[in-house]
């Protein structure tokens, strides 16, 4: 069984055994279906979420969480 999100870029290959997992990803985009507003620039505009749920804005190029809050990549 292969499932392909069309929301983002998650993909999943497995048995029905393990379909849970694509639940559960389904579940994210149910409970965040628009995209976040950025918090630097505070607008919509957004790039589609990667695989980690993360949005990039097409203004000020930072990688944003669902809430719209900077993710700071270095660690
Ligand atoms: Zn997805
Ligand atoms: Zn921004």
């Amino acid at each position: 069984m292969k499932y392909q999100c069309e929301h983002c870029d998650f993909h999943w290959e497995g048995t029905s055994y393990t379909f849970e997992k694509v639940r559960d990803h389904e579940k994210i985009h149910l409970k965040k279906s628009t995209s976040p507003r950025c918090k630097v620039c505070n607008t919509r505009n957004v790039d589609q979420p990667n695989s980690n749920h993360q949005w990039e804005c097409k203004t000020c190029g930072n990688l944003l969480d669902a809430n719209g809050q900077v993710v700071n990549l270095e660690k």
